[in-house]
């Protein structure tokens, strides 16, 4: 393990605490993933004394010496070493009362600041004294749970997630996060507990959500969070997608399983978050609009548009950000539609500039949303979904050299027909506008100002204007 710590920084803080004459260590994450072979570069220090002392000190000794940030309410210091973000802290002894995740802290052993850690995975450490240079202190077994990839509380589950119900996320995040599965003690008392996720700030847990989202299987946390009662708190919404409505024998897809796949589907094409989110949103109005039509079957009527109608509600209240990102999610919701029914029917040009026209530079990412959707069982449809897809793929592209329609303004815009008829902002202006952008995306004209100007004057002649003398 010794060669684990090679990093030149420890041996600075091994000299420093020994000079101080401070039992100091390395603790949680960092040590953890040490073990899992991922790197990291958030190290946590704990000391039994001072960490603020402990960090001055440190800073002093490198060359050149860094700031030291120092947050006095929490007792903790940091800072930045090479490309490392290093935090100390003075070992704590933390009580719990009912109403708050904010503990009662006083300063303790190394063992008082192990029992606090969420899960035995993360309460391992590692001396930096130079009598026990790396020597692991493990006293949960966490190693044990590293081998046999289990997430376990390392004091009663039950004390544990009552005492900072954050931990019910932090163990689902980390479960999706690993593959670890969660042991069956520790499971239980999450569902025992689930309540309590309710003094959870919706930042705190947006923030693991958002993890979770990140992770290369999202669903898995998805559903942990539905098998332990947490969604429906959380998540309403997507907890209503669940099950399978029937009449008359007949059956839909559970939304929520669909969903998941889509969602697990679009990971590795794309980093983006976003897109991500409108994987998991794309279909949450399923569950209002649906109905059941005889001689039709099941029925989703317009469920794209009342998505993005839900979408504002959904991110104010898990305080996701309400600006261009959220616009980008409805967009993709919207739209999510229409690149299906495209490549069902006759690949119009005139419907291939419309698709371009609405969805500008974010046509990539739905067409990635699109084939993310394509979760059949019949290898047959997913075969010629997927093959007109391509179709469609190199229709935009062809219609987008042509014509460049992705970030399209019709070259006569609303001044100019107001400048010819000497209007006001009045109705006639807005139906030539739209008459000459529809005219474009038909084909019915080219995407050029002379065209565009002619088109405009038979407009206005059809609706009684005249032109400016
Ligand atoms: P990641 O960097 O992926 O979030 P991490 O384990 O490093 O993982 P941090 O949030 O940085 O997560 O926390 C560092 C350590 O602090 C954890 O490993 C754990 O020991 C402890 N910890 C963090 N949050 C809690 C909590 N809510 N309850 C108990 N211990 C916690």
């Amino acid at each position: 393990m010794k060669s684990k710590l090679k990093h030149k920084i420890f041996r600075e803080i091994s000299q420093v605490a020994d000079q101080m004459q401070m039992e100091t260590y390395v603790i949680g994450g960092f040590v953890r993933d040490i073990y899992l072979h991922r790197p990291s570069k958030d190290i946590d220090i704990v000391t039994v004394g001072s960490g603020i002392e402990l960090a001055r000190n440190v800073a002093k000794s490198l060359k050149p010496s860094p700031r030291v940030n120092i947050f006095k309410n929490f007792g903790t210091a940091m800072l930045k070493y090479k490309d490392m973000e290093i935090e100390f802290v003075g070992a704590r002894k933390e009580s719990y009362q009912q109403d708050s995740r904010k503990p009662i802290v006083e300063n303790g052993t190394l063992e008082d600041d192990q029992n606090r850690r969420d899960f035995t995975i993360n309460a391992m450490a590692l001396g930096l004294n130079k009598s026990n240079f790396g020597e692991l202190l493990d006293p949960f077994n966490g190693i044990e749970d590293l081998e046999d990839l289990i997430i376990r509380t390392p004091l009663d589950p039950d004390i544990t997630f009552s005492d900072d119900p954050l931990r019910i996320m932090r163990a689902i995040r980390f479960s999706t996060q690993l593959g670890f599965d969660i042991h069956a003690g520790t499971f239980q008392s999450i569902i025992d507990n689930r309540e309590r996720i309710k003094i959870i700030s919706a930042e705190r847990i947006i923030e693991e959500l958002n993890k979770i989202m990140m992770a290369p299987k999202p669903s898995i946390g998805f559903k942990l969070l539905e098998e332990t009662g947490i969604l429906k708190i959380i998540f309403p919404e997507l907890q209503q997608m669940k099950g399978v409505a029937k009449v008359k024998g007949i059956g839909h897809k559970d939304n929520f399983y669909h969903t998941l796949e889509v969602l697990d589907r679009i990971v590795p094409n794309t980093e983006n978050l976003w897109l991500r989110w409108s994987a998991l949103l794309h279909d949450i109005a399923k569950p209002a609009t649906k109905k059941f039509i005889d001689g039709q079957g099941w029925t989703f009527y317009a469920h794209n548009f009342i998505g993005v109608k839900m979408i504002p509600g959904i991110f104010r209240r898990m305080k996701l950000p309400l600006n261009e990102k959220m616009r980008y999610v409805q967009k993709m919701v919207q739209l999510h539609m229409r690149p299906i029914v495209l490549s069902e029917e006759e690949i119009t040009d005139s419907a291939v500039r419309r698709l371009l026209f609405e969805a500008g530079d974010d046509i990539d990412d739905l067409m990635t949303l699109c084939e993310a959707d394509i979760t059949s069982k019949n290898s047959d449809k997913v075969k010629r979904y997927l093959k007109n897809f391509k179709l469609v793929r190199q229709k935009l592209k062809e219609i987008e050299e042509k014509d460049t329609i992705r970030n399209f303004q019709p070259p006569v815009d609303g001044e100019l027909i107001m400048k010819t008829f000497d209007l006001q902002p009045c109705r006639e202006v807005g139906i030539i506008k739209d008459a000459i952008k529809d005219a474009i995306l038909d084909g019915v004209i080219h995407n050029n100002y002379d065209e565009a100007f002619t088109f405009m004057l038979e407009k206005a002649a059809e609706l009684g204007l005249k032109k400016k003398n």
